[in-house]
C-alpha cells in the first residue's frame, strides 16, 4: 500500500488494565467485499498476554467479591451501550467479516445486545443444592465461586455474537477474562473495549488481547495462571488447545465444528421446510457452525424437493454486503473460498451433480467487488456417503441433497460421521420426530424449524463436534468452581 493508502487504514490496540496499548507488530486485516487490506490488528505474543493476564488477576478481587447484583447491572449498562451503536456495530461487522448488512443488523449485533441481558438476568436466579442428613446431625450445601482469570478464543463467523456468548458469562459469575478474538475479525471487539468504562466495568476486568491463534491465542492456553479457556472455533485447533493445556490440567469447554444433517421424510411440510433448510444452508454464506450440510431427503419426494430447493437457492442474491437486498456476502478469505470451491470441484470430479452456484451460474458483481471473495449458493446431488463433502466440513454456502428410503437406514448415514453439533428432522409423525431425535448423535436436534434457541437450555456438541456445553446452568458451572460444605450441629 502507499503511504496515503495506508494512512487511511485503521489500527486497533490491545485493551489492557482499562486502557488501550499500541503492539509493537501487526498483522493486516482484509475487507471480504473488496479484497483489500483495511485494518491493521495488532500481533501480540507472550509479553501482550503476560501484561493482560497480571490486569485481570490484579482486578479479581475486587470482582469477584461484587455481588451478582452489582455485576448485573454493570452487564445490563453495557448491553444498552452496544444497542445504542447497534448501526456502527452491525456495519463493522458486515465490513471486517464479509457477512451482509442485514444479517449483522438482525442477528449479530441484537444478538450479542442479548448476551449480556441474559447473564445479568440468569446470575440473579441461580440457587445451590442442599441436602439434610438428621441421622448425623449434618447438612450439607453447595457454593460456586468464580474461578479465577478465564481465557476467552473465539472464531471469525459470528464475531462479537461468540465473543460476547463468553464474556458474559465469564464475568456475570465473577471471573475477570482475557480474550482473543480471530484476528480475522476483530474490528467490533475493540468497539466494545471503548465502551466498558463508561458501562462500569473496572479495568482489568476484560482484557483483549489481539493477534493469531498460534502467536496471542497459544500464549493464552499456555500461562500458567488463567486456569480455564472456553474455545470456539475447530476441531484440529482444539486438539491443539487440549495437548498445550493438558500440562496445567485446564478446565476446557470446546465448541467445534459440525457435518449437520437435515432429514426430510415424506410426510414434510414442503412449504415450510423448502424456504428453512434454504436458510440453513446458506445464511451466513454458510458460514455457522450450525449450518445444514447434508441433506437427506425420502425417496417418493425427492426429485420435488430437488427442484423446488433448488429454485429457491437460486432466488438468494449474492452481492455487495452493505447492500440490504443483498442474502449472501463475501467469504471471510481468499484462502477459505479456494478451500470451499475445490470441495465443489471434488465432488464434480467423483461424479457428483452440481444444480446450481459455483461453476454453473453466472456470478454478476458491482465494479467495487470484484476482488471480493464470492460463491453463489451451490447444490450439490448424487454425492457418495464417504465423499469428503458428506464427511468434512465445508463452512461455507455449499449443501448436498442425497435420497433415502427408510428410517432406519437414515439415522445410521446421518450419525456416520464424526461430528455430531446439529441436526434437523422434518415430519409431520410425532412419533417419528420423537424416535429419530433419540437416536441421533448431535447435541442440538431441531424438528420441523431451525436455529431456533432458548438460551438456558445446554448448547453444544457430541463427538468430535465439542467437549462441554454453554447456556444458563451449563455457562455457570463451567465459569464458577463448585464446593460442598457440611455443618454438623
Ligand atoms: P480456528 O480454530 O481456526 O480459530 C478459532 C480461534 O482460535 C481463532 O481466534 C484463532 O486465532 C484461534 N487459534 C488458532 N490456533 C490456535 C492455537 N494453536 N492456540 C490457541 N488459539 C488458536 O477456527 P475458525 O476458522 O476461526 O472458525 C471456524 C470453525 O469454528 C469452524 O470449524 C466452525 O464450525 C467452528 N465454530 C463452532 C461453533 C460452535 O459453537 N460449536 C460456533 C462457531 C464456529
Amino acid at each position: 500500500p502507499t503511504m496515503a493508502h495506508s494512512k487511511a487504514l485503521l489500527v486497533l490496540e490491545n485493551f489492557i488494565g482499562g486502557k488501550f496499548v499500541p503492539c509493537s507488530s501487526y498483522v493486516d486485516s482484509y475487507n471480504p467485499s473488496t479484497g483489500d487490506v483495511y485494518c491493521r490488528v495488532p500481533d501480540s505474543g507472550r509479553e501482550e498476554v503476560e501484561a493482560a493476564v497480571k490486569a485481570a488477576k490484579a482486578a479479581f478481587p475486587i470482582w469477584s467479591s461484587k455481588s451478582p447484583l452489582e455485576r448485573s447491572q454493570i452487564l445490563n449498562k453495557l448491553a444498552d451501550l452496544i444497542e445504542h451503536d447497534l448501526e456502527a456495530f452491525a456495519q463493522a461487522e458486515s465490513k471486517d467479516q464479509g457477512k451482509t448488512i442485514t444479517f449483522a443488523r438482525t442477528v449479530d449485533i441484537p444478538r450479542a445486545v442479548h448476551n449480556f441481558r441474559f447473564f445479568a438476568s440468569s446470575i440473579l436466579h441461580h440457587v445451590t443444592e442442599c441436602t439434610e442428613m438428621p441421622a448425623m446431625g449434618c447438612v450439607h450445601y453447595t457454593s460456586r465461586a468464580p474461578v479465577g482469570v478465564a481465557g476467552l478464543i473465539s472464531p471469525w463467523n459470528l464475531p462479537l455474537y461468540l465473543l460476547t456468548w463468553k464474556i458474559a458469562p465469564a464475568i456475570a459469575c465473577g471471573n475477570t477474562v482475557v480474550a482473543k478474538p480471530s484476528e480475522m475479525t476483530s474490528v467490533t471487539a475493540w468497539m466494545m473495549c471503548k465502551l466498558l468504562e463508561k458501562a462500569g466495568v473496572p479495568p482489568g476486568v476484560v482484557n483483549v488481547v489481539f493477534g493469531t491463534g498460534a502467536k496471542a491465542g497459544e500464549a493464552l492456553v499456555c500461562h500458567p495462571d488463567v486456569p480455564l479457556i472456553s474455545f470456539t472455533g475447530s476441531t484440529l485447533t482444539a486438539q491443539r488447545i487440549t495437548e498445550k493445556s493438558a500440562p496445567h490440567c485446564k478446565r476446557l469447554s470446546l465448541e467445534l465444528g459440525g457435518k449437520n444433517p437435515a432429514i426430510i421424510f415424506d410426510d414434510a411440510d414442503l412449504s415450510q421446510c423448502i424456504p428453512t433448510t434454504v436458510r440453513s444452508s446458506f445464511a451466513n454464506q454458510g458460514e455457522i457452525c450450525l449450518c445444514t450440510s447434508r441433506i437427506f431427503v425420502q425417496r417418493g419426494i425427492y426429485s420435488e424437493f430437488l427442484k423446488r430447493f433448488v429454485a429457491e437457492a437460486k432466488k438468494w442474491k449474492t452481492g455487495n454486503p452493505s447492500d440490504p437486498t443483498s442474502d449472501v456476502g463475501a467469504l471471510i478469505s481468499k484462502e477459505h473460498l479456494e478451500k470451499v470451491r475445490n470441495y465443489v470441484k471434488k465432488a464434480q470430479a467423483e461424479g457428483a451433480r452440481v444444480l446450481c452456484g459455483e461453476g454453473v451460474d453466472p456470478l454478476a458483481l458491482p465494479p467495487g467487488n470484484q476482488k471480493g471473495y464470492f460463491m453463489l449458493p451451490t447444490v450439490i446431488a448424487e454425492v457418495k456417503d464417504e465423499s469428503c463433502c458428506m464427511q468434512e466440513e465445508i463452512f461455507g454456502p455449499v449443501t448436498c441433497v442425497v435420497a433415502f428410503d427408510t428410517e432406519e437406514e437414515v439415522i445410521e448415514r446421518a450419525n456416520g460421521v464424526k461430528y455430531g453439533l446439529a441436526a434437523t428432522v422434518w415430519s409431520s409423525n410425532v412419533g417419528r420426530v420423537h424416535r429419530v431425535a433419540h437416536r441421533l448423535q448431535s447435541g442440538l436436534v431441531w424438528t420441523n424449524c431451525w436455529l431456533v434457541r432458548d438460551l438456558n437450555l445446554p448448547f453444544g456438541g457430541m463427538k468430535a463436534s465439542g467437549i462441554g456445553r454453554e447456556g444458563a446452568k451449563d455457562s455457570y458451572e463451567f465459569f464458577t468452581e463448585v464446593k460442598t460444605i457440611t455443618i454438623k450441629h
